[in-house]
């Protein structure tokens, strides 16, 4: 996707593959932009490795879903699927993006993943983040050195592993889940969407008919925990600061 050279930047969501970011905190990235705030997401890998599609497809269908969720900007660091690894290329990649963006908040993959790419990714995200407010650790951006920059607005969304883990911040998504749940529909390749998926290739989990039913129970879960119908959970690093308790009521 051809980007708006944005700085300053609200958020940036990072995902270890195409899709990670949708499937875990698509309806937290619809409110923001539906808000007028500048998201961009960053993919880790092309998901060269899943069994179905090809990171071609996959390419086609994160523009695609992106451009759902009102996200001007995505990039992918083109870093090896399934063997992701924390060392320095991929933390100087980190650091780039958050110098480039200078966001306000970063949102991750959580510490303990069934994949094993989810897990690199946070140790990634958090190397990165602590790193690119180092001013003797120099990178450049079209011969131009970068600013430090740190934000301490550090978060993990869930994914597998995480959901018996208290969150620390649920985002009530009730008015985005179905913008949501379009933008995960636009991975034809990854998820079962009758019509438009191909038949023949093998199921995966992701694959499975029931999957999005599954999906949309964890939404209606973690909503019935704040009164809302539809749900996303976060885990924050640091705790987090408010100026006033009134800002808890949301309006
Ligand atoms: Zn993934």
């Amino acid at each position: 996707m051809v980007g708006e050279n944005l700085t300053n930047i609200d958020a940036i969501f990072f995902g270890a593959h195409p899709d990670d970011v949708e499937l875990s905190a698509g309806g937290a990235i619809a409110n923001m932009t539906k808000e007028g705030k500048k998201v961009v997401i960053v993919d880790f890998t092309q998901g060269e490795l899943g069994t179905r599609g090809s990171a071609k497809i996959r390419k086609m269908e994160s523009e695609k879903a992106a451009e759902i969720l009102g996200v001007k900007e995505r990039i992918n660091l083109s870093l090896p699927d399934g063997f992701l690894t924390a060392n320095d290329k991929a933390i100087d990649k980190a650091i780039f993006v958050i110098r480039k963006y200078q966001p306000k908040i970063v949102v991750m993959p959580p510490e303990k993943e069934r994949h094993p790419d989810h897990e690199t990714a946070n140790r990634i995200v958090r190397s990165a983040m602590f790193k690119a407010g180092l001013t003797k650790i120099i990178t450049k951006d079209r011969g131009k050195h970068q600013e430090p920059y740190r934000t301490r607005k550090l978060l993990s969304y869930m994914q597998h592993y995480s959901f018996h883990t208290k969150p620390d911040i649920i985002i009530d998504i009730s008015d985005t889940f179905y913008l949501k749940l379009e933008a995960i529909k636009a991975y034809s390749s990854q998820i079962n969407v009758p019509g438009k998926s191909n038949p023949d290739e093998p199921q995966t989990l992701l694959s499975r008919p029931e999957f999005l039913e599954e999906l949309e129970a964890k939404a209606i879960y973690f909503g019935s925990q704040i009164g809302c119908r539809f749900a996303e959970p976060f885990m924050s690093v640091e705790p987090v600061g408010l100026k006033s308790l009134s800002l808890i009521v949301g309006e």
